[in-house]
């Protein structure tokens, strides 16, 4: 699951608006950034495997971006260092949002892939294998992704005319990307996979800051 993931962003950030978007467009991703970041040093594993029924990307070893239990302890980890800035200090609660926000690609996860996700260590896998259903997946995902941009813009958004169509453009590319890419395209090697995610992650990350800063210009 990519863009999937911005679904609960979206969401916390109706629910707390102290907590700036952009910050949780990184903290949905945490656990892929720490994947890219391991796959591309050799500490992770994983490979293009075009015998699996759908989603050729076989993660046999992943033990410290995706392990449930180290998904909870490095969510834990950032809430903490997080409450050693004065600003979430104050909002502790804004920390604890972007704790739910880390988890909740673990969660997210745990519908989509196939049983690839450790509990502890690399052991005791699980996964409901909604990938194991391309298209489903890609309706699923895409829901996610499409009611939390609708859930926010109508909550949240206020933007100014360019604003708005700079969001809605974004959110349209990458739903049709993200689709395409799920229903279609097999990937060279398991690197690319990696770079391709984290420059995605940066690019939307980016454009989220733009437009949060414009909406809340107007606000
Ligand atoms: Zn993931």
């Amino acid at each position: 699951m990519l863009t999937g993931h911005y679904g609960p962003a979206f969401i916390i950030k109706v629910i707390d608006r102290k907590v700036a978007l952009w910050m949780l467009f990184i903290a949905v991703q945490i656990p892929d950034i720490i994947w890219g970041t391991l796959i591309l040093t050799g500490f992770e594993k994983a490979r293009i495997n075009t015998n699996l029924l759908s989603n050729p990307l076989e993660l046999y070893y992943m033990p410290y971006s995706h392990g449930l239990l180290s998904s909870i302890i490095y969510s834990i980890m950032i809430v903490a260092i997080l409450l050693l800035f004065p600003y979430f200090r104050k909002n502790i609660g804004s920390a604890c949002w972007i704790g739910v926000a880390i988890f909740s690609h673990w969660i997210l996860d745990f519908f989509s892939h196939r049983p690839d996700l450790p509990i502890i260590g690399d052991k005791m896998k699980i996964g409901l294998g909604l990938w194991d259903y391309p298209l489903e997946a890609v309706i699923v995902e895409g829901a996610i992704f499409l009611g939390g941009a609708i859930w926010y813009a109508v909550k949240v958004g206020g933007f100014k005319r360019k604003t708005s169509a700079i969001f809605w453009s974004f959110i349209i590319v990458v739903l049709l990307i993200s689709s395409v890419r799920e229903l279609i395209m097999t990937p060279a090697n398991v690197e690319m996979v990696a770079i391709s995610a984290m420059c995605f992650y940066i690019i939307a990350t980016l454009i989220i800051y733009y437009v949060e800063k414009n909406e809340n210009t107007k606000n």
